[in-house]
């Protein structure tokens, strides 16, 4: 039962175990790749950051081209420098109006074919004489009507009609607008970042300069003519140009909450965060996670500056969702993996227990089996399976080994009993046959009479009482024969006693045989003999002791050169009824003594 816990154990912290390994790979696995995608996406904001330092930085170089090529169109310094001469005089408005007309061609086609937005040229007194606005669809084309007060009147024109006075004449005005270099003209060239009409833009400045013949004194001179000023917004075209060089997407910021991109519904950043986020990494490219729509995303910033003012920012957003994509589908092959290693220590945990439970159980139930003493023929063989076993070298291998040759010990042991139990119950048989011998030699001693081999006094009496109360009981008759050997202590004395224990002897045996079987002689004392008769009354007793008498008579002893023919005295007592034994003993006694008294040799019955 105990092995079984084990397994089962196992079983729990095989799964557990791959449970916790599964998670912990899981979070680690979803650590390392988060941490892969923000270098990734790191590294990707950061090329697309790149990609727009230089994109703003090649804007800002050919749109300073494109401004210088305008302020140094040949006759744009003259153009202006007459208008000014006219402007003072009262020329003919004609010339005056071709020279703007000129003018605005020329101030339009460059800042069309420069995609410039605003295109504005200033005189040296900071008036706007020309003025070109490019839209998507449309084209604006403005120029200057000399009023007494520096009025422009902005006029609309399709792509393809020709400004003329007539045009402009019949052409609504759209806006009267007063337009003037409030400081003084920018005498260098420079460009920036600027805030146009809302829009984030780069604007440049180039002053248009050109060789003037002063009258008064009467030398050429370098003069500021006038200035070209270009506008160029970044708009949704560039964003969209900067977009199709990366996966990423860019929105463009003003402080006014203008926002030039692709997402719609992005949430333009808190501008003073922006603000402090800058000022706090002191870094121009800043890098940080959003959250906008409760979505995620890694977000650049480039900051644009003018004159150290923040005016705008570009910024870089790569979504979260593609990390959070493949982190899910990590996690799904994770605990795809998971459920595998599952699957697969399940059986194996399952073998690795059983292999070390299965024998045990064995070994247990083989160990009750030789305890309860069942089975013991199968066990070497069971055993011996198992110590062979598959992959049996091992700790349980050495255990059925070592209690294999236990058993083999024991076994031998038992042997080694047995062969000594064996050998101890053959002694142990032959010493009580010994002792049943010697009893039986005691029971004989004790019964018998060494000299004569009949029954001796005691057992007479042990076989007469018993006689005696079956007489009793079935009425039979007993007789009683006492016998005394004559002058007996003569036959001693003249022969000496050996001749007389022959004598004792013979008669012994001349009683045996002469008497039934049913009948018992015994040596009654030192020469005195009896014979007890069953079933017999007297009759049969005299019968009985004459024939003794008879057989004495071949008795034949030979002592001290003589032949010794004993003799003896009989008395006959049958039992009377209600007679004891000793009364008989005591009535055949009185028949031998009146046997001896009348001579002996003779039988007397008693009275
Ligand atoms: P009676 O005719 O009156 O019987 O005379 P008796 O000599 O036979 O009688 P008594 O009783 O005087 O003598 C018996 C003798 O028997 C005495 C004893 O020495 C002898 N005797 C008793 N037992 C033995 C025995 O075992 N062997 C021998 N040789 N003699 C025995
Ligand atoms: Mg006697
Ligand atoms: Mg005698």
């Amino acid at each position: 039962m105990r092995i079984k816990r084990l397994r089962d154990k196992l079983l729990l912290s095989a799964v557990a175990i791959s449970v916790v390994v599964a998670l912990a790979s899981m979070l680690a696995v979803s650590f390392v790749i988060r941490q892969q995608h923000l270098d990734q996406s790191n590294a990707l904001l950061h090329k697309a950051a790149r990609i727009i330092d230089v994109s703003l930085a090649e804007r800002k170089e050919n749109q300073l081209t494109a401004s210088r090529r305008l302020a140094t169109q040949n006759n744009l310094g003259s153009t202006i420098w007459y208008l000014a001469q006219y402007a003072q005089s009262d020329v003919d408005r004609e010339t005056l109006f071709n020279t703007y007309q000129q003018l605005v061609r020329d101030t339009y086609k460059i800042g069309r074919a420069a995609k410039f937005y605003k295109t504005g040229v200033y005189d040296a007194a900071g008036n706007l004489v020309s003025f070109s606005l490019l839209d998507k669809e449309d084209e604006l084309v403005g120029f200057v009507e000399r009023f007494p007060t520096p009025m422009f009147q902005v006029a609309s024109l399709k792509e393809s009609e020709e400004v003329s006075r007539k045009t402009l004449m019949s052409t609504s005005s759209v806006a009267k607008i007063n337009s003037k270099f409030n400081t003084p003209l920018p005498a260098q060239e420079s460009v920036h970042y600027a805030l146009v009409d809302g829009l984030l833009a780069i604007e440049s400045h180039v002053p248009i300069l050109d060789a003037v013949f002063d009258t008064k004194t009467g030398r050429q001179e370098i003069k500021q003519l006038g200035l070209v000023v270009t506008v160029q917004s970044l708009d949704q075209a560039f964003v969209d140009q900067l977009s199709r060089l990366s996966d990423i997407e860019i929105n463009i910021f003003s402080p006014q909450g203008l926002s030039r991109g692709t997402l719609a519904a992005y949430r333009q950043p808190e501008w003073s965060d922006v603000q402090s986020a800058l000022t706090a990494k002191k870094s121009a490219l800043t890098f940080n996670e959003v959250s906008i729509d409760g979505m995620g995303f890694y977000q650049c910033m480039i900051p644009l500056f003018s004159d150290k003012q923040l005016v705008g920012t570009i910024v870089a957003l790569h979504s979260k969702d593609v990390v959070q994509k493949d982190n899910w589908q990590m996690m799904k092959t994770l605990g795809l993996i998971a459920l595998a290693c599952l699957i697969f220590i399940f059986p194996f945990a399952w073998y690795f227990a059983n292999s070390i439970s299965r024998p045990l159980t064995t070994l247990s139930r083989v160990f009750r089996d030789v305890a309860g003493g069942k089975r013991v023929e199968t066990m070497n063989e069971e055993l011996s399976q198992l110590a062979n076993g598959k992959n049996r070298d091992d700790e349980l291998g050495d255990l059925t080994q070592s209690f294999m040759a236990m058993v083999d010990a024991v076994k031998q042991k038992i042997a080694q009993i047995n062969e000594l139990n064996a050998s101890l119950e053959s002694r142990v048989e032959k010493s009580t046959a010994q002792l049943r011998t010697a009893n039986a030699e005691l029971v004989r001693l004790a019964n018998i009479d060494v000299l004569t081999g009949l029954y001796n006094r005691r057992a007479f009496f042990e076989i007469a009482s018993l006689a005696h109360a079956q007489t009793k009981r079935s009425k039979r008759e007993l007789t009683l024969i006492m016998l005394d050997i004559d002058n007996f202590k003569s036959i001693n004395d003249h022969f000496g006693h050996p001749a007389g224990d022959e004598v004792l002897r013979q008669i012994g045996h001349q009683l045996a045989i002469t008497a039934r079987e049913s009948d018992t002689a015994a040596r009654y004392g030192g020469e005195e003999f009896v014979v007890l008769a069953t079933d017999a009354g007297m009759a049969e007793g005299v019968f009985l002791a004459e024939r003794i008498r008879d057989a004495m008579k071949t008795i034949k002893v030979t002592g001290a050169g003589h032949v010794i023919t004993p003799t003896a005295s009989l008395g006959i007592a049958c039992l009377r009824p209600g007679e004891t034994f000793e009364q008989l003993c005591a009535r055949a006694d009185s028949a031998l003594y009146l046997a001896k008294q009348a001579g002996r040799d003779r039988v007397v019955e008693a009275s």
